[in-house]
């Protein structure tokens, strides 16, 4: 029953949950370093749709990473609200992973 990032990190993408996640499980298409290199407010331009996401098969469900987002884009799976279920799928893709 991992977390799951949906699509509302799309546009902030900071990074934030990654610096906290104690086993550096979330990760997405562009590196840490260069996402927070950009400043908060040309993010979304800079990087349209960009993500990160987290890997269901290392995650801990710790919970670290939901109170840091200011998006509130991380939920336990079972929490994923009806539109935002296709991002469960979507997360695990990242990865290569198969939805437990
Ligand atoms: S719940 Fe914990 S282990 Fe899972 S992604 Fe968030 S911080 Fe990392
Ligand atoms: S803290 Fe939230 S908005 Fe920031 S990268 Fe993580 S999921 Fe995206």
């Amino acid at each position: 029953m991992p977390h799951v990032i949906t699509r509302h990190c799309a546009g902030t993408c900071d990074t934030v949950c990654a610096q906290v996640c104690p086993i550096e499980c979330i990760h997405g298409p562009i590196a840490h370093a260069t996402l927070r290199s950009v400043p908060a407010a040309e993010r979304g331009v800079r990087f349209p749709g960009v993500q990160l996401y987290i890997d269901p098969d290392e995650c801990i469900d710790c919970g670290c990473c939901v109170d840091v987002c200011p998006a509130s884009a991380i939920h336990m799976d079972c929490d994923v609200p009806l539109e935002l279920r296709a991002d469960i799928e979507a997360n695990a893709r990242f990865f290569g992973r198969r939805v437990r």
